[in-house]
């Protein structure tokens, strides 16, 4: 197959339409099988549930070629199983988990000329989402349900080495108790918009938020949760019910605790300890781990030990163990990797 002609390692992380999507349609109570199509476009009546009530939820993961040349992507299971979730707190139909996979492997395998070559840095994001596409002017869940998964060709999120960042404590919540903040509902976004172009015009990148009750506990960022590295290299990561849980994050206390043999924690975090803490990283699947460099709580800096010109020493060791994972120079766990082709 021949690759499509694109400068791979200066690709942003923006759309790049490929070739094919899957599509699938909830009618009737059941869905159907499913097809590929070429057409990109959505035509919705005025009045669907997701346009009026945003009945939505969606996944994000990636393709990419391994070492020996495979196509692969990182365990698709955990994204079936969490967009099941998102769906049943949303009132939607659940997807099944199964077709799920199977739906992302004939997407891939269908653009896999848009699949970028191993050492590049770049990878093939894939975005599985669904929606309610029946009108509701009640309210009240959709009738019918359109269940999609596309593909966009992203860049090296590090492009010339992994800077640390500045974060902010944020004044917003993220996500109420009982809430919505555990599912990847588009609904937490739209919310959270404000509150990162906020952050941004300050000069921050990205913002902390803390428990909605008593605002005292780390909770996550916009996008990623937090690993925290303490002084006597014990990884630490937050405990809340209203936290994403975050596939990189399981994947790298397991990386930490098996692989590298160290202590893992996953318990409520303080805002009080950050100070104690030697240091910081944001995990997700753009990025894999950002590391922080300095927080800031309403002026009162907090700089980690690893300071502002490299990843701390325990956070690259993560990095780059899970990493090695990924693209197949490390031996994986039984069935981390999905070969696609
Ligand atoms: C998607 C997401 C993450 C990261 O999850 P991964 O499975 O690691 O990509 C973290 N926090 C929030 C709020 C998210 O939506």
């Amino acid at each position: 197959m021949e690759k499509k002609n694109i400068d791979w390692s200066n690709l942003g992380f923006g759309y790049v339409q490929t070739d094919k999507r899957f599509v699938s349609n909830y009618k009737n109570g059941t869905w159907d099988e499913g097809t590929l199509t070429s057409d990109a476009n959505v035509v919705i009546n005025e009045c669907a549930g997701v346009l009026q009530y945003a009945q939505t939820c969606f996944e994000g993961m990636k393709a990419y070629t391994t070492e020996d040349g495979h196509i692969v992507t990182f365990r698709p299971d955990l994204n079936a199983k969490r967009m099941a979730d998102s769906a049943a707190r949303l009132e939607m139909p659940v997807y099944p988990e199964d077709k799920f996979v199977e739906a992302v492997k004939q997407v891939v395998a269908a653009n896999a000329a848009y699949v970028p070559p191993y050492g590049s840095g770049a990878t093939l994001y894939v975005r599985p989402y669904m929606f309610g596409s029946s009108s509701v002017i009640g309210v009240k869940p959709a009738d019918e349900y359109q269940f999609r998964v596309f593909t966009t060709p992203v860049g090296p999120y590090f492009k010339g080495g992994a800077k640390p960042i500045t974060i902010k404590v944020s004044d917003f919540d993220r996500a109420a108790p009982h809430g919505t903040g555990h599912v990847k509902a588009g609904l937490n976004y739209a919310m959270s918009l404000h509150a990162i172009v906020t952050a941004h015009a300050e000069g921050y990148d990205e913002n902390m938020y803390l428990d909605a009750a008593t605002r005292t506990k780390v909770e996550e960022t916009g996008g990623a949760n937090f690993l925290f590295v303490t002084k006597d290299n014990k990884v630490v990561t937050p405990k809340s019910s209203t936290i994403l849980p975050s596939i990189t994050r399981r994947s790298l206390m397991y990386v930490a605790e098996h692989y590298l043999g160290l202590e893992v924690e996953e318990r409520e975090v303080h805002i009080d300890e950050l100070k104690d803490f030697a240091e910081c990283g944001l995990c997700g699947t753009a990025a894999v781990i950002s590391p922080v460099g300095k927080i800031v709580d309403h002026g009162k800096e907090i700089c980690f030990p690893s300071g502002m010109e490299e990843m701390g020493p325990v956070t690259k060791k993560l990095y780059d163990t899970l990493t090695g994972i990924q693209m197949g120079r490390i031996e994986a766990p039984e069935g981390w990797i999905c070969k696609i082709c």
